[in-house]
């Protein structure tokens, strides 16, 4: 039997919180249960917010918690090279085209053609891309290219949706609405996102699944807020023709509050919690883990 191999997968763009070590520690137990493997990948493709020195923290918060993984650990800007080949892919089915609209233009777009009717929202809450570069001609879009506009490599929602036929995933942890168990995708939710930029050849939906294939990752532990973004990452894993792993959304870790935790908020940081004298122990029972990773999955 193969064995099933688990990842926690962080942005250094911030100090790690209690929240991911409920995540790291969740995927950490449930691998060991398993007998799998327990993997670590830096999702670093957001230059202008990642740093070496969060990334340093990472490890050594994980280790301090009691968490190892194998190595070499992904980095996601090592391997842009593969996003691009990922996206040439898409490029030759025809299911990309380029946008050149800034965000304050879509806004405008979106105000206007919100007169009528609420204009709709993806499960995030932003207004969906309203498509006007679509339509663009190809000659139009090489004199704007060309001309050194910035763009955004758009997937084309109607037309890989056509592609995919039913998608469904299965699901070990909970929706936001208690969806559980075999779940029915609905990445037309999200209409034409972004996989791509003129600077960035990716996006975290498009990185995500090309890495989860490339590390043979067989379980995605991972929080709620990321429930409805797998609905896009099985249309681009049936388009790309790779393997769907399961799914197992879990809680998320809040504030006193009720606020999701952020990683600009020093109170939750782990490193503040060890600096008050905080035992890895102690933080498992903080994040609602029992002492046995055994034991570790009954209230995700
Ligand atoms: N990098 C993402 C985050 O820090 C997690 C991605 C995932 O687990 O799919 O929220």
């Amino acid at each position: 039997m193969p064995r099933p191999v688990f990842r926690f997968a962080p942005s250094p763009n911030g100090y790690l919180h209690l929240g991911h070590a409920y995540s790291a520690l969740l995927n950490f137990d449930l691998a060991r249960r398993a007998g799998g493997r327990f993997l670590l990948r830096i999702e670093d493709i957001d230059a202008t917010r990642c740093r070496p020195e969060f990334e340093a923290a990472i490890y050594e918060d994980l280790a301090w918690l009691g968490i190892s993984w194998e190595t070499p650990v992904r980095r996601q800007s090592e391997h842009f090279a593969r996003y691009r080949d990922a996206i040439d892919e898409l490029a030759g089915l025809g299911l990309i085209y380029p946008s050149f609209e800034s965000r304050a233009e879509i806004a405008r777009l979106v105000a206007q053609r919100e007169a009528g009717a609420p204009w709709p929202r993806d499960p995030d809450g932003a207004p969906l891309y309203p498509g006007d570069a679509k339509s663009l001609s190809p000659d139009e879009r090489s004199r704007l290219v060309g001309q050194g506009m910035p763009y955004a490599l758009r997937l084309d929602m109607a037309a890989a949706c056509a592609r995919a036929n039913q998608l469904c995933w299965i699901e070990h942890g909970e929706g936001p609405d208690g969806e559980t168990g075999v779940v029915s995708a609905r990445p037309e939710a999200w209409g034409d996102v972004i996989l791509a930029r003129k600077e960035t050849p990716t996006s975290y939906h498009l990185s995500v699944v090309i890495d989860d294939a490339q590390q043979g990752v067989t379980d995605v532990v991972r929080g709620r807020d990321l429930f409805w973004s797998t609905s896009v990452h099985l249309l681009l894993q049936r388009m790309l023709g790779i393997p769907q792993p399961v799914y197992r959304h879990h809680r998320l870790i809040q504030d006193g509050s009720g606020q999701k935790l952020s990683k600009s908020t020093n109170a939750t940081a782990l490193r503040e919690l060890r600096g008050q004298g905080a035992s890895p122990a102690e933080i498992r029972r903080l994040v609602g883990l029992s002492d046995d990773f055994r034991n570790s999955t009954g209230s995700c």
